[in-house]
């Protein structure tokens, strides 16, 4: 069994879509594909769900975009408009529309969740349908019937037992097919879609593997593997051969956005290897991300993370902050489940950098504000370097105001005013 993830970035157009065809010509399984939303579908699906959310009137407009595209791509791969498909579109798009015909209702993050797991919905349903046009023949999986999650909406946790028996239950029924299936999906025991973190299928694709103990997970990129730096900031041109699990744990963990944080420890556990590979040069080897034990001698390699507030905590009657208070500090971290990226502390303050989730940050704010003095900053960015060196830290600190510097032996973390 090989688990295939094919991202939003590679699935965008029709002619994309056509590149998938020789590609999965090769293969005849036992394989899974998971894919995630076309393009930029979610990043609209989030604005339909706020807009929504907020009764400004415009949600069924950008909703009707979002419908225009996916009509225009299913036409270019299926003129003539007979093939089940467009069935299939129309009905994910008319109950999402009976859904928002009727005033919000709960909490943003469960409606969230309701909106935009379409996205992946309508992605699967047409790659699942182009391929079986031409002649891949496939199953179309409902993700929702297998993964069950917790009601922690946009953040959904995967309970793993049943999900795996589930799992099991339905990808091993054909053992030797092709089966496509969504990414960043669950749903929970009533079956209400939860979606499971941004960027979050590259995560899905290494739970299948894990619970199905493939053989390897592919995730096929618009880039040609793990790249030392991001290429729309950075185009260092230098690519990563192969990594370890725990430099790749490492990488995402500090912000480097080509997978998702959460994807390597299932992984690890089973030691399933990852690639990550080119889309556009499916023969080219990419980047491995496998267990290596001997020492490697790695290039610098670059992550920035935007949008950081620096959330400063002071004790109202200066004195120092004591464990007591740090454990109240770091539970309402936990309680929002926002992950603190850097902690400073001194003799009387302690420091927290924090990505710039409005929505938590703002709770987290005003429950700190309760018991302590609170100083912040936002906008600043976090630029993390791994085995760095004077040329490469010279390189990105050009000009910037450092507000905290951290060094380990093997990384050095700077967080600048922009
Ligand atoms: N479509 C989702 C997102 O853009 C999940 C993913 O792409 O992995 O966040
Ligand atoms: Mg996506």
């Amino acid at each position: 069994m090989k688990v295939y993830k094919f991202g939003g970035g590679v699935l965008k157009d029709a002619s994309n879509m056509r590149q998938l065809i020789p590609l999965m010509k090769k293969e005849n399984g036992p394989l899974v594909v998971v894919v995630s939303a076309f393009g930029k579908t979610t990043n609209a699906l989030e604005k339909v769900a706020e807009n929504y959310y907020e009764k400004t009137g415009r949600a069924a407009m950008i909703l009707s975009d979002i419908r225009k595209l996916h009509d225009e791509m299913a036409q270019e791969l299926f003129p003539g408009r007979e093939d089940e498909a467009f069935s299939q579109l129309s009905g994910v798009f008319g109950s999402l529309e009976t859904f928002m015909a009727l005033a919000p209702r709960g909490s943003f993050n469960r409606i969230y969740d309701r909106i935009v797991s379409c996205g992946e919905m309508l992605s699967s349903l047409l790659v699942s349908a182009w391929l079986n046009r031409n002649g891949i023949l496939n199953r179309w999986i409902d993700i929702r019937e297998c993964l069950l999650t917790d009601d922690c909406y946009r953040d959904g946790k995967i309970q793993w037992a049943v999900s795996e028996e589930r799992v099991k239950n339905v990808f091993l029924r054909e053992n030797d097919g092709i089966s496509v299936t969504q990414g960043f999906l669950g749903a929970t025991a009533d079956g209400h879609p939860v979606t499971l973190g941004r960027e979050g299928s590259d995560y899905t694709a290494a739970v299948l593997a894990a619970m199905l103990d493939a053989e390897k997970v592919v995730i096929w990129k618009d880039v040609p593997g793990v790249m030392n730096a991001d290429p729309q900031w950075m185009d260092t041109g230098e690519k990563l051969e192969e990594i370890s699990y725990l430099e790749a744990v490492e990488l995402s963990y500090y912000g480097a956005k080509i997978i998702h944080p959460k994807t390597i420890k299932p992984l690890e556990n089973k030691k399933i290897p990852l690639y990550v590979k080119p889309f556009a040069n499916p023969e080219a080897p990419g980047t491995l991300i496998h267990q290596i034990q001997r020492k490697m001698d790695l290039v610098p390699v670059y992550i920035r993370k935007e949008n950081q507030v620096l959330i400063t905590v002071l004790p109202r009657d200066y004195s120092f902050v004591v464990e007591e208070s740090l454990g109240k500090i770091f539970s309402l971290f936990n309680r929002y489940r926002l992950r603190v990226n850097l902690v400073q502390n001194s003799a009387i303050s302690i420091s927290l950098c924090v990505d710039g989730r409005k929505d938590k940050v703002e709770k987290i704010l005003a429950g700190l504000q309760k018991e302590f003095n609170v100083k912040y900053n936002t906008g600043l960015e976090l630029i993390t370097i791994r085995h760095y060196t004077p040329e490469a830290i010279a390189r990105v600190l050009d000009g910037k105001t450092v507000m905290i510097e951290q060094r380990t032996r093997g990384t050095v973390y700077f967080l600048l005013k922009a």
